[in-house]
């Protein structure tokens, strides 16, 4: 495919996801203006990050510290303009060894579940002179039967969020969560956003939620989402490998 049929391609793709937003907070009688569109570009090279650059796409997200690090500089490498502004998000379970990687390019982590990564991330975000956002990943599972896609229980978001306020370089920004399989994502949503109201009793400038993805955008938006994670309905499918 060539670069500008590329280029067109993920110009229709985010016209029509915008568009969802725009109608989903219509609905919800909320202002589109509340709701950042983050393109999740995993599996994507880093020339469809430099496209979306292009076409005005200021937050992009990764879960792989090993592609996320090679995309970042291949993505400054461009030189395009507006790709040093580029809001780096990290949505992937991390192991507390890549945490230090992941502090040096990464401006947001929303997967920060266990006192272990906060420490390792703090350590990391410290030791590179920056500072990084930060969002507690929860499991919006039901059953509390741990899923594989990580996430510390609900019941934990206070003690986390007292951990993060009190590490060096991190900003406590919210939470985040992914609606787990096979469960109405609206369910999910609401217990996420009960978890953000007694987070922002404790913290009131904790007021990201980050929710929804191609599939449940709309559901997201109706429960106060204020980032979308959003990569197939912008880049199109990925190998079913992930
Ligand atoms: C891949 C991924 C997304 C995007 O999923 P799509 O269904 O392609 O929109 C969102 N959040 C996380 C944590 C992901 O890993």
């Amino acid at each position: 495919m060539s670069l500008d049929a590329r280029t067109q391609e993920l110009e229709r793709n985010l016209a029509a996801v915008r568009e969802r937003i725009a109608r989903a907070c219509a609905a919800a009688g909320r202002d589109a203006g509340e709701v950042t569109l983050v393109a999740v570009t995993k599996t994507f090279p880093a020339d469809d990050v430099v496209r979306l650059v292009g076409l005005g796409v200021r937050d992009v997200a990764e879960n792989r510290d090993q592609e996320a690090r090679a995309k970042v500089q291949a993505v400054l490498d461009s030189a395009r303009p507006g790709a040093a502004d580029l809001r780096w998000h990290f949505v992937g379970q991390l192991q507390r060894n890549k945490a230090a990687s992941v502090a040096r390019y990464a401006d947001v982590v929303h997967s920060v579940d266990r006192p272990a990564l906060v420490t390792a991330l703090s350590r990391g975000t410290v030791a590179a002179g920056r500072e990084l956002a930060v969002l507690l990943q929860l499991d919006l599972d039901p059953s509390g039967k741990a899923t594989g896609r990580g996430g510390a229980a609900p019941s934990q978001v206070l003690e986390l969020a007292e951990q993060v306020q009190a590490a060096d370089g991190l900003t406590l920004r919210g939470v985040m969560g992914v609606a787990p399989l096979g469960a109405p994502a609206r369910e999910a949503f609401t217990r996420l956003a009960a978890a953000a109201a007694v987070l922002r009793e404790r913290v009131p400038d904790a007021t990201w939620m980050s929710a929804g993805m191609s599939t449940d955008l709309e559901d997201a938006v109706a429960c106060g989402a204020t980032h979308l994670r959003v990569g197939s309905a912008v880049l199109g499918s990925r190998p079913s490998l992930r």
